[in-house]
């Protein structure tokens, strides 16, 4: 089974480092900033197995090479991305399966952010990669693709076990908090939850993995029952100081 730790890096960005409990062996995700990732795999154990990438954006790729070249761990990224992602060792796309030691992930192709973005679970573990699709309490900006596409995406994370963990690319929880609150005020599960993200803040400590059971209870965008909606709360959210 997989153990996923945050790894903050650059301002608000989390790499993943996963760990196959039975093989030891370790992968990390999203390896924007070399020295951090390589802290972080050396704490491990100075053995890096995997490096995954969700997502073309300079803050989730930007250390790759830098982190191959220094533990000759191959690259994998989406097949459809393949043009502007660090060069790929393997190029995966939907239903592919990547396996980690003993674990084995699925490959989501989950588009709305990008068009390009995919997404990792391992069901063993109950881990999900998802990047900048899903974060805690909100959803990725939709920088190419539709609000059809983010919600057909989301909805396919919304059908995983209610344990399933989210590994998102960003600490954005206290802020995406704020406007969850505004969208959807008369929500008591999610007052309560906002404020355990507040103290989880005010100690420094990552609001993320978040579980998924409690986004479907508290985050607007995994809640909106249709495009229009979500599209909708997109655009506000956009708009939203
Ligand atoms: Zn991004
Ligand atoms: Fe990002």
């Amino acid at each position: 089974m997989i153990i996923a730790t945050p790894v903050p890096i650059l301002s608000d960005n989390y790499a993943w480092l996963l760990r196959d409990e039975e093989s030891g062996c370790i992968a990390i995700v999203d390896p924007a900033d070399p020295a951090p990732v390589a802290a972080a795999i050396d704490a491990a154990g100075g053995k890096l197995d995997m490096i995954l990438l969700t997502h073309h954006h300079g803050d989730h790729v930007a250390g790759t090479d830098a982190i191959r070249a220094r533990y000759g761990a191959p690259v994998v990224g989406a097949a459809a991305d393949a043009h502007r992602l660090p060069k790929l060792d393997r190029a995966v796309k939907e239903g592919s399966e990547v396996d980690l030691g003993a674990s084995t992930a699925r490959v989501f192709e989950t588009p709305g952010h990008t068009v390009g973005h995919i997404s990792f679970y391992f069901p063993d573990g109950g881990v999900l990669l998802c990047g900048d699709t899903l974060f805690s309490l909100g959803c990725g900006l939709l920088l190419e693709g539709t609000p059809q596409q983010m919600y057909s995406s989301l909805n396919r994370f919304a059908a995983l076990p209610g344990d399933t963990l989210v590994c998102c690319g960003h600490e954005y929880t206290e802020s995406n908090a704020r406007f969850a609150l505004f969208a959807d005020p008369e929500n008591l599960d999610l007052h309560a939850y906002a404020e355990k993200v507040a103290a989880l803040r005010a100690a420094g400590q990552p609001t993320v993995p978040s579980r998924l059971a409690d986004e479907l209870e508290c985050n607007p965008f995994l809640r909106a029952p249709d495009v229009a909606t979500l599209a909708d709360l997109r655009a506000r959210k956009d708009n939203f100081k």
